[in-house]
């Protein structure tokens, strides 16, 4: 899906546009799965290793149960983006991310830090 957003740098702005992906439920319960089975392998990791084992393990055990109850992020990602650098004018490119409605990048071009406003809540 592709939302127009704009692109601002102090005062000036410019048209840009976000390609977003938005994840299903079952993407989301997917994620938070394949978090609580990476998090199980680190904690059996640990319990192999002396001494360390005795504090680490038992804490990440802790952390792995809390984290397997917590829903995984937002629902949003933006996959890409696209505009021109309302600083210097050259092309602008968003890197894949999270999606937030107002977020910042840094212009590859002027290394200049631009913020980005999609027009969706
Ligand atoms: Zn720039």
């Amino acid at each position: 899906m592709e939302v127009p957003a704009t692109l601002t740098y102090s005062n000036s702005t410019s048209p840009g546009v976000l390609t977003l992906q938005f994840l299903s439920a079952a993407d989301l319960l997917k994620k938070r799965f394949k978090r609580t089975m990476l998090l199980l392998l680190i904690t059996a990791a640990s319990a192999l290793i002396p001494i360390v084992h005795l504090i680490v393990t038992p804490l990440l055990l802790v952390i792995t149960v809390v984290s397997a109850f917590i829903p995984a992020g937002s629902s949003a990602m933006v996959l890409s983006g696209a505009g021109s650098c309302p600083a210097c004018g050259a092309a602008f490119r968003v890197m894949a991310r999270r999606y937030t409605q107002n977020f910042s990048d840094v212009c590859e071009s002027c290394h200049r830090e631009i913020t980005v406003q999609s027009s969706l809540p």
